[in-house]
């Protein structure tokens, strides 16, 4: 089609933010730090490469992720230990926070019940920012690398994508057949990736991941969690994801718990409360 006469001005259009989030319920960041500081470690989860691992963590309680060994990327799954159909909904955590997470925001869960599953208190790559390819860590704008891409792109079986290690943890974890733990699994936060997209196609890029060992987020758990962390085939996710060709890590995954009190007047949040009439 031919530009319409005025298509500068068009584009001269300024944005206008779609969630403005400065009324988003804004989490005790203080008290969070201080219950930090009374908590000893309970568990311990170590997610071999290539692999995935469950976990569980009660509301009230921390939960790190860190990098071991040497940089790995990590796809996070979470959902409601007492209701597997609230789960982290990654769209939506996106639209009100951008297109990566770090300390002092959330990971929002599921309709309909839209209520704060976690918050990162502690993020080791906060310095990172926006690199001039327009990358950052920790988005929540991928997927999950999953077997049915590979095979539609290049006819492959390849059965270690993060979405078939998720899929064995769940199964594993809750004691069910493959078929039944598959669509228990969802849209990730990519713990620790790179991403972006390029200016000039609008294509989702990945490049290696600035984490070494030692880095860690860190997440306080809102409400009772179940989650399953899978060590990327990618690896840093420099290169691909869906081969055993890259260089890949463990990751690691602790559990810490506040002391009584810690928390003061804290209370797990409700779920949304919309009144579910949609209008009949
Ligand atoms: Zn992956």
């Amino acid at each position: 089609m031919q530009e319409p006469a005025d298509a500068a001005a068009r584009r001269a259009v300024e944005p206008v933010i779609c969630y403005p989030n400065d009324t988003l319920p804004v989490p005790d960041m203080a008290l969070y730090t201080a219950a930090r500081h009374t908590a000893q470690k309970v568990d311990e989860v170590l997610v071999a490469p290539r692999d995935a691992a469950c976990f569980k963590v009660a509301a009230g309680q921390f939960f790190r992720i860190s990098s071991v060994e040497g940089p790995q990327v990590g796809d996070l799954n979470l959902w409601n230990a007492n209701d597997l159909s609230e789960r982290f909904y990654s769209g939506k955590t996106r639209a009100l926070h951008g297109t990566h997470l770090t300390k002092g925001q959330r990971m929002w869960s599921s309709f309909p019940h839209l209520r704060p599953m976690a918050t990162i208190t502690a993020d080791t790559l906060d310095w990172y920012g926006i690199d001039a390819f327009g990358g950052s860590v920790h988005d929540v704008i991928g997927t999950r690398c999953d077997p049915y891409t590979g095979n539609l792109l290049a006819g492959s079986h390849y059965h270690h994508c993060c979405h078939s290690n998720l899929t064995r943890a769940v199964a594993d974890e809750l004691g069910v057949s493959l078929k039944q733990a598959e669509p228990h699994v969802h849209d990730v936060l990519n713990v620790f990736m790179c991403t972006g997209f390029t200016r000039d196609t609008g294509q989702y890029f990945m490049k290696a991941s600035p984490v070494r060992p030692g880095d860690h987020l860190e997440f306080f758990a809102e409400i009772d969690l179940l989650g399953a962390l899978s060590a990327c085939p990618g690896g840093d996710c420099s290169s691909e994801h869906s081969s055993d060709s890259a260089a890949c890590y463990p990751l690691l995954v602790e559990v810490f718990q506040p002391e009584p009190n810690a928390l003061g007047g804290w209370v797990s949040p409700p779920a949304n409360g919309y009144n579910r009439s949609h209008g009949r």
